[in-house]
């Protein structure tokens, strides 16, 4: 799960909903901003039965970070881990950086614990121990869903299942997801998230209703699904992807930076699927699921443009998606990658 942050738990959200999340639409009808701009389709590109993406194009449109990004921090991870587990047998000797004072040090600095206790005792339980409470909260918090939620079937929203069915063809999933409809108190979000083998959507009532309120807006939906069912795709929302990189998640800018990555990765999929800007969802995030559509575009481009300055880079900085004004520049474009930190 990549999202707003690193809780897995907490899945690929669309855009970070809250203080307690510790882990992003394309169809402006009316707006071509400058000659390159991303040209809406008049007809969506869903109805008809078009091909699967290939492997290329899959790669073509993600971020140019995301990969070496990724790669850097699994190599990190592997690193930490034969790090841990050879300072901890080193230690059952009585030598190596987990006994003496490093070994005290390390206990009270990285692990808060006292600087007499065991660290190498510590240290291979979190190792063993950690895949195991990652996957006991995955699960709890799918129940969770399951408990509490309406899923998306041939039944309940069809026309919504449908999209649901096309885009998984369209990306090579071996499964349908399944997406579960649910609403937190007016929080407007949506994110793919997993369980041990099986990856699956929540989509908050909020943000789906765009569709059905007076704006009927279905194709800022099938942005958010096709944002979505990508992380499924570029295999962000899985345990294994998760657990490569989980103690290289603890350095915040690096995280953050992938998440940022992949966010722009999924935004472009995302817009290729659909055949819309993507840029209607983002102002919906931004103003509400009411007010986005008076929204003048252009105009506020402009104000993205000006949105700048060492408070800005900071802000984005330590965000897991990229800001709204970098992330709307990036959907005006219909191919490269979104700027990820200037
Ligand atoms: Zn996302």
């Amino acid at each position: 799960m990549d999202d707003f942050n690193i809780n897995p738990a907490e899945g690929q959200p669309l855009q970070p909903s809250g203080p307690e999340m510790p882990s992003p639409a394309l169809q402006s009808s009316a707006f071509a901003p400058q000659p390159q701009a991303f040209v809406p389709q008049t007809t969506p590109r869903t109805s008809g039965p078009l091909p699967p993406f290939t492997a290329q194009e899959i790669r073509s449109f993600r971020h140019k970070a995301e990969m070496p990004i990724y790669t850097a921090m699994v190599v990190f991870n592997v690193f930490v881990i034969a790090f841990a587990v050879v300072a901890s047998i080193l230690a059952f000797f009585d030598i190596g950086p987990l006994t003496g004072t490093t070994g005290a040090m390390f206990n009270q600095l990285i692990l808060g614990i006292p600087a007499e206790a065991s660290a190498h005792v510590e240290v291979l339980f979190i190792l063993i121990a950690l895949p195991f409470v990652l996957l006991f909260a995955v699960y709890l918090y799918y129940a969770q869903y399951r408990a509490n939620a309406i899923r998306i079937t041939e039944k309940n929203f069809p026309e919504i299942y449908e999209v649901v069915e096309d885009y998984a063809r369209r990306l090579g999933l071996k499964k349908v997801p399944k997406i579960y409809l649910t609403q937190e108190n007016g929080v407007m979000n949506a994110f793919a998230t997993f369980i041990l083998r099986r990856q699956y959507i929540v989509l908050l009532t909020d943000l789906f209703e765009v569709a059905y309120l007076e704006h009927h807006d279905l194709n800022s939906i099938k942005f958010i699904i096709g944002h979505e069912m990508t992380h499924i795709r570029l295999r962000h929302a899985t345990f294994s992807y998760n657990m490569s990189i989980l103690f290289a998640n603890y350095i915040p800018i690096l995280s953050n930076a992938l998440s940022r990555a992949r966010e722009y990765s999924c935004d472009r999929v995302a817009q290729h699927l659909v055949g819309v800007s993507g840029i209607e969802p983002m102002l919906a995030l931004i103003v509400g699921k009411h007010l986005y559509k008076k929204v003048d575009i252009e105009d506020y481009v402009k104000h993205c443009r000006e949105t700048r300055g060492f408070f800005v880079f900071l802000v984005n900085l330590l965000s897991s998606h990229p800001i709204m004004p970098k992330r709307i520049q990036a959907l005006l474009r219909d191919h490269g990658s979104g700027r990820l930190f200037f």
